[in-house]
């Protein structure tokens, strides 16, 4: 008669306490892999810009990251700003010399 009180007090004690010690432990794990090295390596690549590779900010805006207009190429037919790296206009299909 006292063990199976002892046993269910036990058994109420740990449904008590157990979720709060899982969660202040889930909470440090997930502390833990935030401050993993390999969390911030990756972090570094993406700030990071390679040398001649445009970094993957650069790629998702298509290289407007930085501003530079510098590999822009005005259509000498209407006057449109083009990418450095197209052959012909966007906007009339004139060939760009640059
Ligand atoms: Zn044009």
């Amino acid at each position: 008669m006292d063990l199976p009180i002892a046993f269910r007090l036990l058994v109420a004690v740990f449904c008590i306490v157990a979720p709060s010690l899982l969660f202040v432990g889930f909470v440090r794990v997930l502390d833990r892999m935030r401050d993993d090295d390999l969390v911030n390596r990756v972090l570094e690549r993406v700030d990071e810009q390679p040398s001649g590779a445009p970094g993957p900010a650069a790629v998702l805006t298509g290289g407007a990251v930085d501003g530079s207009k510098s590999n822009l190429v005005t259509c000498s037919n209407c006057g449109l700003p083009n990418a450095g790296y197209a052959g012909y206009c966007g906007n009339c299909l004139a060939a760009l010399d640059g």
